[in-house]
């Protein structure tokens, strides 16, 4: 088996859809040839605007977006296949990943006219960039208990608090944050809460990187100290935050990134191991290609449903926990094969070598980010109709 292989089996979509796979592959091909796109030697998305500005100059985002705010008008499906190729590659698409999956719908479902002219063809070139705050120091899983608060004053709102983990908020230009603005209701701890777009740059704004146990600074504290943020920033309807944030989080789990995170570990293993794998570790590379193709069947059949547009969070919670916790068992299996097979006393696998350290420090971050299993497997359990 060889990584192009590995490539060639993946399941057929639509007929059209092959040309864009290909223009992708060769657009990847160019950028390595030319030196620009370095090969990953961590897991994880990687950050670098440059490159997000060339994959917008190809039109790769805001890809389903209406023509009239900068989009391409294509449908999830393109989409779906686009991400599905530049995350396999390990290209590092950070810089405009968050905005793209989710920042941008949430403004073209919920925002303002004004927001939407304003903010959506900006992304689409990838100039501006935003972050998701919703966890806080005490408010993670529980997070309509969260504290940040935003008191309507003369034209807007006194924004105060702080958010934890905000990835990229060191780097980007706005965040989405979800506050409160009125008390919870007794028979609704959810109601009262708001989203916001914050720009990062505004008074009263500080924001501290934390460096995680891979050594990276990739997410931060941010902290809100009397910012003043107009009327005209207000995401939505004040008071629906909730409904829009569970709305934003269907986009948020069901993606490919929630199953291909330690992908290309897998790819230089398979690479690795040339073409006549022992059987041993034909069986365990045969095993997790077929539950990756699994995931990806759901994964897949999500993005359709968005294309529909529906809001399948029951679904998302599915394709998150099963994806994340296959993303976490390919890193635990390469271990075993590397060793099995003797390859870590091999001085010509570097990438492979050091892909593997990153991963092993960053894959207990796949089942926390974006949502915990457990949290999950409740939103399952709920709307399975079993809690
Ligand atoms: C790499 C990374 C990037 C992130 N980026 C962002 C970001 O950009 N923006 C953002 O807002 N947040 C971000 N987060 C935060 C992430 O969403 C939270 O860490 C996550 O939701 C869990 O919240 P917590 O850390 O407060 O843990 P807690 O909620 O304190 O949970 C601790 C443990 O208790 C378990 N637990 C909690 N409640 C229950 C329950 N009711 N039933 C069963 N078990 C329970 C959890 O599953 C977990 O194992 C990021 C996290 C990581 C790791």
């Amino acid at each position: 088996m060889t990584l192009s292989s590995l490539h060639l089996e993946l399941p057929a979509l639509p007929g059209e859809l092959a040309g864009l796979r290909r223009e992708v592959r060769r657009f990847v091909a160019a950028e390595r040839a030319a030196g620009t796109l370095p090969y990953p030697d961590k897991v994880g998305l990687g950050f670098s605007p440059d490159v997000s500005k060339r994959i917008a100059a190809q039109g790769w985002i805001g890809m389903t977006w209406p023509k009239k705010y900068g989009g391409h008008e294509r449908s999830a499906l393109e989409r779906y296949v686009v991400t599905e190729e530049l995350l396999a590659a390990g290209v590092p698409v950070g810089a405009h990943w968050i905005t793209d999956r989710q920042s941008g719908p949430v403004l073209l479902k919920f925002g303002t006219e004004e927001q939407r002219q304003e903010w959506l063809p900006k992304i689409v070139r990838a100039e501006v960039a935003f972050c998701i705050g919703m966890s806080e120091p005490d408010s993670g899983s529980d997070l309509a208990s969260l504290r940040t608060s935003g008191t309507k004053v003369e034209g807007g709102w006194r924004v105060n608090g702080s958010k934890l983990w905000t990835t990229n908020a060191h780097r980007v230009h706005c965040m989405i944050a979800l506050i409160r603005t009125a008390p919870a209701e007794e028979k609704s701890r959810q109601a009262g809460l708001t989203q916001i777009l914050i720009p990062l740059d505004a008074p009263g704004v500080g924001i501290r990187p934390i460096k995680s146990m891979v050594g990276l600074e990739d997410f931060n504290e941010v902290h809100f100290e009397n910012v003043f943020i107009p009327d005209g920033n207000v995401v939505g309807a004040p008071g629906n935050g909730w409904n829009q944030v569970s709305a934003e989080l269907a986009y948020e789990r069901s993606g490919p990134e929630r199953w291909l995170s330690s992908f290309r570990l897998l790819a230089e293993l398979v690479e690795a191991l040339g073409p006549a794998p022992s059987d041993a570790a034909q069986v365990e590379i045969g095993r997790l290609f077929a539950q990756l193709m699994a995931v990806r069947q759901i994964s897949l059949s999500i993005a359709s449903m968005l294309e529909a547009g529906k809001t399948p969070n029951l679904e998302a919670s599915i394709a998150k926990d099963i994806g994340t916790r296959l993303e976490q068992e390919i890193v635990r299996t390469v271990r075993n094969v590397v060793q099995q097979e003797g390859l870590l006393a091999s001085a010509d696998l570097p990438a492979l070598r050091a892909l593997l350290a990153s991963a092993q420090r960053y894959s207990p971050a796949f089942t926390i980010r974006g949502g915990t299993g457990e949290i999950l497997r409740g939103v399952i359990a709920r709307g399975l109709g079993l809690r």
